[in-house]
This record gives structure tokens, sequence and C-alpha cells, in this order.
């Protein structure tokens, strides 16, 4: 999945790429950073937040996405990486307190 985003370029950034405005990394996309990307394992994550809570980019997405894991489980929502914003940092795959989120190397 991705957002919709408006990309600004070098010459548009304040000087010495100051922020000025709170909320605008929504703006400042920097999933081209990425050299490993974490991979969510819906029948392991245990819909905790903390991946949400942690990730330092606005790259974990919760949708209203109904979600039943192998063993029966029922979820009414559904944890995702947004790669577009995702930088590969691995904070998520350290916080997750169920090891859910794995980290594998970039194809591009
Ligand atoms: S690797 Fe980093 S940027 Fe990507 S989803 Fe995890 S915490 Fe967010
Ligand atoms: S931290 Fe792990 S268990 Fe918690 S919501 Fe994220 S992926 Fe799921």
């Amino acid at each position: 999945m991705s957002t919709s985003f408006k990309k600004l370029g070098w010459r548009e950034m304040p000087i010495g790429g100051a922020i000025i405005e709170p909320g605008n990394s929504i703006n400042r996309p920097t999933g081209d950073w990425r050299v490993f990307k974490p991979v969510i394992n819906q029948d392991k994550c245990v819909r905790c937040y903390l991946c949400w809570v942690f990730c330092p980019e606005p790259a974990i997405k919760i949708l209203d996405k109904p979600y039943k894991t192998a063993s029966g489980r029922e979820w009414k929502i559904t944890f995702e990486v947004d790669y577009a914003f995702c930088k590969g940092c691995g904070i998520c795959v350290e916080e997750c307190p169920v090891k859910a989120i794995d980290f594998v190397e970039e194809v591009k």
C-alpha cells in the first residue's frame, strides 16, 4: 500500500533543512533510503500498536481490515507498512514484543 503525498525537491526545502512546520513528514517520503524492509507476519501480530508508536515515520498504517489467523483468531484491524515512508531503520522490528516483523533485504 502507499499514501498519496506531495514530494518536495531540495530547492523547496527551508535553508539548512530546518523543520518550520509540524506534521510535515507526510510531504517527505523516505522510502528510497531503505536497504532492509520490515514485513509484518499477520498471523503472529497481536495488534499491540507498539510498531505504530515507535516508528519515526508515518509508515505504520492501521487499517479497518479484518484478518483471520491460521489458528482461527479474528482481528478487526490490520497493521501494514507503507513502503513509501518506511526508511528501513528497523525500530519496529526491535520493538515488536512477539517478533512478528521480519527484516528482509530489499530487492529493487
Ligand atoms: S523500519 Fe523504521 S521506518 Fe520502517 S516501519 Fe519500521 S520503524 Fe517505521
Ligand atoms: S508491534 Fe508487532 S505485534 Fe504489535 S502491532 Fe506491530 S507487528 Fe503487531
